[in-house]
């Protein structure tokens, strides 16, 4: 079976084509004629390959992934091993798309994630996805087809293992997730996993989309996958796209594609936009003018957002974008893992602020609130106050008039429509942190 030959960029999604064609799951068979063999002959250049390539993470931060391997490899050969983690627990509650990645070509990620692995030396693999999705029985089942075929695993010398860690926001962040698979709670800490991750040995904690475009590199090359995307941001991206648009869901484009082109194969806007939300819960709103703006992380930086886990949420004119920020912000403050005092006691103090003002004219609430800020940002073991922060102060910027609307309790129409952000229930307390 040999590789199927890629000339140059069509335009078609690579990640999730087979998915739209189909709606049912690449099986092991199915993926093998898609994609090609695992292409084991590539790993001792893929490392190299990556850079080239100029893969970055798709999973929020856009760090050059090649950098990334090589850090762990060599940190790995000091420490005597290392390990590579599957970051599928997507905690992002407008986010979809890596559960539909793992869902539609689970073998696309896994081969990734297997052959980072050989290209590092590790031994062990771990995906974790989302609780309570099923997601774990999915990957399992994958991995039990792959076991059978002798494509990859232990056939290569690897141990593959699925793990759900516990639904919290800050739980899929890298090092809480290394800390898990390492036998601990789903709490962030602050020393970087690749250099102590599981069991306190250097660990590449890769995002489940990143993992899949390495295995496509690894089959195609890095000049292929430059056909697609821009110089600085190459490839293409998964954006999950909800809100006030027609047709909401996963959309697979190349990276600096404008906002507009997103929104209207999201089947346009279902009414006038005020705003949109980029990146995640900790990412930024921006004014509907940045839709003209290609959607790549050194283009939205000077409007304050990025693409980060590609999210795109739109704000219809008729909501209120305080009111959305007030309850994510609530929502942010119960997720911290109550290790740090600026996060812990700042972050429901922010979120408290933000409703003052939103709710009751509280002038002093906004002057506290930006002092809270201030106080609060830069100052957790992890950058989840920052994300709050970011959100809060993107509302105070983009809904301007807004808030001086509520503080002179002029009417907001948008006070008393239904909510339209995603604010999953917290998991339980007798679920913990394991
Ligand atoms: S900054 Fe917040 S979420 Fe991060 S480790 Fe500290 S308490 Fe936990």
């Amino acid at each position: 079976m040999s590789t199927p030959q890629l000339v140059g960029y069509d335009g078609q999604p690579r990640l999730i084509g087979a998915w739209l064609a189909t709606n049912r799951t690449a099986m092991l068979a199915e993926h093998a004629a898609i994609n090609g063999p695992l292409p084991l002959g590539a790993v001792s250049r893929l490392m190299d390959m990556v850079v080239a390539a100029g893969l970055r993470g798709r999973g929020g931060a856009w760090f050059p992934t090649g950098r990334k391997l090589g850090t762990v490899a060599r940190n790995g050969q000091t420490a005597g091993g290392c390990h590579v983690v599957v970051n599928g627990a997507e905690s992002e509650p407008a986010a979809g798309k890596d559960k539909l990645l793992l869902r539609a070509a689970p073998h696309l990620v896994l081969d990734g994630a297997e052959l980072a692995a050989l290209a590092i030396g590790a031994k062990r693999v771990t995906v974790c996805v989302h609780r309570g999705t099923g997601l774990a029985q999915h990957v399992a089942g994958a991995l039990a087809e792959r076991a059978a075929a002798g494509w990859g695993g232990k056939a290569v010398g690897l141990t593959v293992e699925v793990m759900e860690p516990p639904r919290w926001y800050v739980s899929s962040e890298s090092t809480a997730l290394a800390n898990f698979v390492g036998g601990g709670e789903g709490k962030p800490r602050d020393v970087s996993a690749y250099r102590e991750g599981v069991g306190g040995k250097p660990t590449l904690v890769s995002n489940t989309e990143t993992l899949a475009h390495l295995g496509l590199i690894a089959r195609h090359g890095p000049d292929w996958f430059r056909m697609a995307g821009t110089a600085e941001a190459p490839g293409t991206a998964l954006f999950t796209v909800s809100g006030a648009v027609r047709a909401r869901g996963v959309y697979e484009f190349p990276v600096g594609v404008t906002g507009n082109e997103i929104i209207r194969a999201a089947g346009g806007p279902t009414e006038p936009l005020q705003a949109l939300l980029l990146g995640g819960y900790g990412g930024a709103w921006v004014p509907p003018g940045v839709l003209a703006t290609p959607f790549t992380p050194e283009a939205l930086r000077p409007h304050g957002a990025s693409p980060g886990a590609g999210v795109v949420v739109a704000l219809p004119l008729g909501a209120c974008g305080l009111v959305e920020t007030v309850r994510v912000a609530a929502w942010l403050a119960s997720q911290n893992a109550r290790q740090c005092g600026p996060c812990f006691n700042g972050l429901p103090a922010i979120a408290d602020d933000l409703a003052r003002l939103t709710w009751r004219r509280d002038r002093v609430a906004l002057d506290r609130l930006r002092f809270r800020m201030r106080m609060v940002d830069k100052r957790g073991a992890c950058g989840h106050p920052d994300g709050v922060v970011k959100l809060a102060d993107s509302a105070l910027r983009v809904f301007g008039a807004c808030v001086d609307k509520h503080l002179s309790g002029q009417g907001c129409p948008g006070l008393y429509r239904p909510p339209m952000l995603p604010v999953p229930a917290p998991p339980s307390r007798s679920e913990g942190w394991k």
